[in-house]
Order: structure tokens, then sequence, then C-alpha cells
């Protein structure tokens, strides 16, 4: 045997036993407040910038076309993350929430934004849906509307198997920055890092009793200004915690995400929190620090 065989015969167990993750980033090209001092497109440089420095594999980043209407100078984050080699996907052009639209309004949102998406992805595929937060239908009825309608226009759904809420960090953290509070940064930067630890085990958990096993996790996490300052050290935990990086569609190759929940939940979720309530099997006790956030550097 030679040298480099017996290597492999030591390392493949501990690579076929590694965890797996996609991350994904949703609201580009604006996501929450920011501070005055950092532009839109500084914020998306900086994740892109930070991907390209850690060999990550492609990160769907998810659109939401009216920002560009919004505010015509975003387009050249999109155009940015394309220059990058990133794919793009659809968060729908207007981020409704699916709870207060019919099927067939929410469709027409997600149609309005497929120009976009075209124009930006030329030949590749941008047939993804990130539903805007998480809510897939409070009843089964809509829920499978919806389903029947992406299945029909060739989308696949962009699941999340892993949420911490990165996003309710960024309004903090613009207004520590307005106070010029490093103490308080650094206490964001602390929490925040602490509660993506504690939601690794929460979703693993979750993992492990509806699976028996560890699966691909899907992370969602936000284009925001806290996001943007905080992923060098998110990624780090994540490798840490023996997880490594792999694609969106290589994730979604594992059967756990060919599941359609099938199932009204008011208030949406990650697919598994769904599966969880669907099964009425117990969720994980977990907290986060919504009060703390709220009052930071007010
Ligand atoms: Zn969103």
């Amino acid at each position: 045997m030679t040298r480099w065989l017996m290597l492999w015969f030591l390392l493949a167990p501990c690579v076929a036993g590694a965890q797996q993750m996609a991350v994904t980033i949703d609201d580009l090209p604006a996501s929450g407040a920011r501070p005055a001092t950092i532009s839109r497109l500084e914020i998306a440089q900086t994740i892109l910038e930070v991907l390209r420095r850690e060999r990550m594999p492609p990160v769907y980043g998810f659109v939401n076309g009216i920002r560009t209407e919004e505010d015509p100078g975003t387009l050249a984050i999109l155009t940015a993350w394309r220059d990058a080699g990133e794919p793009l996907g659809s968060h729908t052009w207007s981020h409704p929430d699916l709870e207060a639209e019919t099927p067939a309004e929410f469709e027409r949102d997600i149609e309005k934004n497929e120009a976009l998406l075209k124009t930006s992805m030329g030949g590749e595929d941008w047939h993804w849906l990130r539903y805007p937060y998480l809510h897939e239908g409070e009843t089964v009825e809509k829920h499978r509307a919806v389903r029947h309608w992406l299945a029909e226009h060739h989308y696949r759904v962009a699941e999340v198997t892993m949420d911490f809420e990165d996003y309710l960090w960024n309004e903090p953290y613009a207004r520590c920055v307005a106070k010029a509070d490093a103490a308080a940064i650094q206490t964001l930067h602390d929490s925040y890092l602490a509660t993506a630890a504690s939601f690794i085990e929460t979703y693993r958990t979750v993992a492990r009793v509806l699976y028996g096993r560890d699966i691909p996790y899907v992370p969602l996490l936000h284009a925001g200004a806290f996001d943007a300052r905080m992923l060098p050290e998110l990624l780090a935990l994540y490798r840490s915690r023996g997880f490594h990086f792999i694609s969106l569609p290589e994730t979604e190759r594992d059967a756990v995400y060919a599941e359609d929940p099938d199932f009204g939940y008011p208030g949406g979720g990650a697919l598994t929190e769904q599966l969880m309530a669907k099964r009425k099997l117990k969720f994980p006790v977990n907290t986060k620090p919504y009060r703390e956030l709220d009052a930071t550097c007010r």
C-alpha cells in the first residue's frame, strides 16, 4: 500500500463523518439597519471578500428585486455578487408575508422577481425560492397551493435547517456604531457567537430526533452590516465544531430535503422545525437575547 493510499484510509472515515453545511444569505441587496458609515455595497463586498478568503463553495444570495427599484444603486451589489462567481436565487420581489397574502398574490410576487434573476444569472440556474420569514403557509391548503405552483414553475425550495435569527443584531449594531460604544459592540459580538453556537446544538438535536443522524445543514444568514463583520468568526465557529462547507444544491441532495412538510404552520420556521411540529415532537428548549438586543445602545 502506498503512503498516500494509507493516508486516505486513515482520513476517509473522518471526512465521511465530518459535518456539512451550506451557508446561504438572505435579503440581497439590502438587509436591516446599517451604520451610516458603511454602505450597502461595502457590506456586500465585505461578505464576498470573506467568502473568497475562506475558499467557500458557491454561496446562494436570495434577492428581493424591489430593493433595486427603491435604490437603483444596489444593482451594483448583484453585479458584484455575480462577478465574484456567487449564485443568486429568489426571495420574492417584495418580501411579502405569505400569511397576509393569497397564494395567487404570492406567486405574482415571485414572478415579478424573475426578469432580474434571469438577467443576473445568465444561463445558470436561479430557480430556488427562499420563503420570506420562512412562512410556508399557515394552512395546509395555502401551503399546498404555493408548493404546487413552485413545482409547476420548476422552483426548488431553499429550505433552512439551522437558524439563530442572525438579523436581530444588525439594528443594535447600527445604534452602537452611531454612539461609538465599543464595549456594547463587544457584547453584541459575544452574544452573536454564543447564540450561533447554542443553535448549532439545537438543530443537531432536532435532526437526531427526526432522522437519528446529523444531516447536511442549511443555515440562514442575512446580508446585514453586523453579519458581514461577524462572518469570519462565524465560519471559524462552524469549522471548530467540525463542519465543512458545501453548496446548497449539494446539501439538498440528501433525501431529507425531498420531504415536503405538507403542513400548515402559522409563524413558519425551518424545515425541521415544521416537521417536529407536524409530528407533535417537542422542540428543544432554547433562548435568544431578544430583550437585551432591543435595549442595547438606546
Ligand atoms: Zn428575508
